[in-house]
Order: structure tokens, then C-alpha cells, then sequence
């Protein structure tokens, strides 16, 4: 979905610049030169966001900031303006942040925001604090940003919230409160979740230095001191939303191949010792299947190896469609596993057998190519052991003719 962005900016070359970051991040992007202008626009666009300049030829004192505010359109405000008086105006208005133009880092910084903007709407946030009036407070400045919020009045109640909704992601939490208390709320909630999975930022309006360290101590990932500027709750909130972004990020990265985005080999081996674990115990057998493209090398020889790498990604996207409720993995060239979970081997062997079908009437990228298959069910639970059986069906496959699956009873 395309967000609209509304930039209200009468010197060109500014809007200029706005406009090029609004449009790299993914906006549709207009720009009013001025508040007329902006009215109109307000009047027949929906803008998920907006970026308001302090001075106007027909709004000379910040008039278009109650303009957007009023049509409930986040706002970021830009200003030349670094007075206090400027600054007392503009912070009387729920504004998403207010950035001064001569700053160098002034147009990073909006880029940084923008970007966040559209992301914070899938960000859960659970605040805990008895006090309503602090939930209010913190509620209205997380909704500015977008953000997703459920509330709870005490650290019992948070972590029934938490069980109730598992996409929360940051708790923010008072520590003065009845039944539960913020610290013991933390150490609760790392007991199950290291802070890569979920942010605790603890809040406390104590004079005790100590509460603190006891936050940190118990696994917070940050603290702040009550009363705080709405700016450093922000900061401190979105850098905190970024590092476990990025560590999700890498921890994806290193699961996937980096051609096909398939799970690789190590995601691969490091799943199904958790699935035969399972299964062990439930003496249920292991069922593996090893697929190999036929003939692969003479596709690059032939069409070239740009072509052999789409055909593979091709492949991962039908694999993965296909077999979405398996564990699936790209071993390495053109090479794949299958770990069958919950399924019996009748029904591993058709699906299989549909999927070699498929791909033999089928052309992928416009080439026509085909695979053998290896599959076996075993009561071993030593993982390379079945594979290595898994292998020496695709071998039998491959040596009696390309094109088939090999299973147990095929070797007998
Ligand atoms: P067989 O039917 O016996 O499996 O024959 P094959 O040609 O498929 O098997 P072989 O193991 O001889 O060759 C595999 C080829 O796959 C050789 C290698 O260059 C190619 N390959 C491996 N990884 C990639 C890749 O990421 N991209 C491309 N384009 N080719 C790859
Ligand atoms: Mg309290
Ligand atoms: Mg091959
Ligand atoms: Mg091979």
C-alpha cells in the first residue's frame, strides 16, 4: 500500500529535497507552497503524514501546524526558527517532532522519521502503570508515532496482556505499582524472552538512583527518569525498535540462502534435531526427502549461469509454495531437503510425486528441466544417518535414468 505524504514548503529548492527523501522511502508525495494550497489539498487527499514549514507567505506563524493537526495528519514540523518562543508554540501541538532546518543532520533525522512513521503501526506497545492519567500521557504520545498500544494498570495484568497478545514487542513500565511491581515485571518477562525479543523500558518517578541499576538488573533494555521531554522518550524508544530490528534482520540473514531466500543447510540441520527431538519421543519415524535438478550443469552450459540462478530461484519460489508446511532447505548447488513433519509417507511420497510431475510438463523461465528424488522413512533419529539413506535413493535415482523417486521399498 502507498502512503501519502503532504509537504507544506514555499521555498522550492527545500521541498525539493523533501519531496526526493519522501518518494525514496515508497510515498506519494504533493507539496503544497502554501496554507491555501494545503487546505485544498487536505480537502481531497487522505496524507498519512506531514511535513509543515513554520513560516508561510500566507501563514507567517505556524497557522498551517493547527491545519494538519486539526485533519488528525501526523506531523513533523521544519523551521528556520530556533527560538524559544517558536519552540513553546509548536510544542503546544501533538506533533510527531519538530526539526530545525539548519541543522546539518536535519535531513538525515527526517529521512529516519519518515521512514519509521509507516513501520510503527506494526509495532505493539504495552504500557504498564497504575496511574491513568500516566497511561493517558504515554498513550497519546505513542499514537502520535502510529503506534500500536494496549494497556495494563499493573505488572500482574501486564503479563496476562503479554500472553494474550504475543506480537507485543516493547513494554513500557512504571515500577511503583500495586500486586506486581515494574522491576519484578522485568525479571518476569526475561525469564522467557531475552531483550533481542522484547524491549523493556522502565520508567520511574523516584529520587532513588538505585531503581535504576535495578531495572537494567533485571533485563531492562533502557530506563528513563520521570518526568521526561516527549523527544528523549521518542529516541530512546525507536533506537531501542532499531536494534532488535537489525538483530532480527542478521538472524534471519544467516538462516536463509542468499540466492533463493530459501532456509540453507545449517537453519536446516539446526530445526529438525528440535523436530526428531519431538518425534522421538512420540516414536514416530523420520521421513526425509533429497531432490536433485537433472542434469543442472549442461542448463548453465547451454543457457548460461545467470539463467541457471534464476532457474533455481524460480524453483525455490514453487518449492516454497509448495511444501510452506514442511522444512525445507537449499543444501548447496542444486540441491534440496525436504524434513516431512506431521504427515505420514503416503502422502510425502505424492506430494513429491506431484511436485516431480509438475515440473516435468512445466517450464520454469522458459526452460524445460526435471528432477530426481530420494526419499526414506526411518526409526533412526540420527539425522545425517537418514539423510546419507535419503542420498543413496537419489543416487538409484539418477543411475537408473533421471526423472523419478527412488523410496525403501524401490530398493528391495
Ligand atoms: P545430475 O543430473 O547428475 O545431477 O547432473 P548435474 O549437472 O545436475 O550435476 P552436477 O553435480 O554435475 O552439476 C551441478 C551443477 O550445478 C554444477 C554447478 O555449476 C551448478 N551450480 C551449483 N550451484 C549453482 C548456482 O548457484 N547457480 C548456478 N547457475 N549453477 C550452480
Ligand atoms: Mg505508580
Ligand atoms: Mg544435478
Ligand atoms: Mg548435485
Amino acid at each position: 500500500m502507498t502512503y501519502k505524504l503532504l509537504i507544506i514548503e514555499d521555498t522550492p529548492t527545500i521541498a525539493k529535497v523533501q519531496k526526493h527523501i519522501g518518494l525514496k522511502i515508497g510515498f506519494e508525495v504533493d507539496v503544497a507552497s502554501s496554507l491555501a494550497e494545503a487546505i485544498e489539498l487536505i480537502e481531497h487527499n487522505n496524507y498519512f503524514c506531514s511535513i509543515v514549514d513554520f513560516v508561510l507567505p500566507d501563514a507567517p506563524d505556524g497557522e498551517a501546524i493547527p491545519l494538519t493537526i486539526g485533519a488528525e495528519i501526523p506531523t513533523i514540523v521544519m523551521t528556520g526558527k530556533l527560538d524559544n518562543s517558536t519552540r513553546d508554540y509548536v510544542s503546544q501541538y501533538p506533533i510527531v517532532d519538530y526539526i530545525t532546518k539548519e541543522s546539518h543532520q536535519a535531513y538525515r533525522y527526517l529521512e529516519t522519521q519518515l521512514t519509521r512513521l509507516p513501520k510503527n503501526k506494526d509495532v505493539h506497545i504495552l504500557i504498564v502503570d497504575d496511574s491513568l492519567a500516566t497511561r493517558n500521557h504515554l498513550n497519546n504520545l505513542l499514537v502520535r508515532h502510529k503506534y500500536k498500544v494496549a494497556q495494563a494498570a499493573d505488572g500482574k495484568l501486564a503479563l496476562e496482556q503479554l500472553a494474550l497478545y504475543p506480537d507485543i514487542k516493547v513494554i513500557i513500565t512504571d515500577n511503583e505499582m500495586p500486586i506486581m511491581d515494574g522491576i519484578t515485571l522485568t525479571g518476569k518477562i526475561r525469564k522467557k524472552f531475552n531483550n533481542d525479543e522484547k524491549i523493556v523500558i522502565g520508567i520511574s518517578g523516584t529520587k532513588d538512583n538505585y531503581v535504576s541499576a535495578q531495572f537494567l538488573k533485571s533485563g531492562a533494555n533502557d530506563y528513563l527518569r520521570k518526568p521526561f521531554y516527549p523527544e528523549e522518550f521518542y529516541c530512546r524508544l525507536s533506537q531501542n525498535i532499531e536494534m532488535i530490528d537489525n538483530i532480527a534482520t542478521i538472524k534471519q540473514q544467516a538462516n536463509k540462502d542468499y540466492l533463493t531466500n530459501l532456509p540453507n543447510r545449517r537453519y536446516f540441520f539446526e530445526q529438525a534435531k528440535v523436530l526428531s527431538d519431538i518425534q522421538k519421543s512420540n516414536n514416530t519415524p523420520l521421513i526425509l526427502a533429497m531432490i536433485d535438478i537433472d542434469h543442472f550443469k549442461s542448463i548453465n552450459d547451454s543457457l548460461g549461469h545467470d539463467v541457471g540462478d534464476e532457474v533455481l530461484k524460480e524453483l525455490a519460489k514453487i518449492f516454497m509454495k509448495l511444501f510452506a508446511d514442511q522444512l525445507i532447505a537449499r543444501f548447496g548447488g542444486e540441491e534440496f531437503a525436504i524434513y516431512f513433519d506431521n504427515i505420514d509417507f503416503c502422502s510425502a511420497k505424492k506430494r513429491l510425486e506431484s511436485f516431480r510431475y509438475h515440473l516435468d510438463q512445466t517450464k520454469i523461465y522458459d526452460v524445460s528441466f526435471t528432477i530426481s528424488i530420494g526419499l526414506t522413512q526411518q526409526n533412526d533419529y540420527d539425522i545425517d544417518e537418514v539423510l546419507k539413506i535419503a542420498d543413496k535413493h537419489l543416487y538409484t535415482a539418477k543411475e537408473s535414468g533421471r526423472n523419478r523417486l527412488i523410496c525403501d521399498e524401490d530398493e528391495l
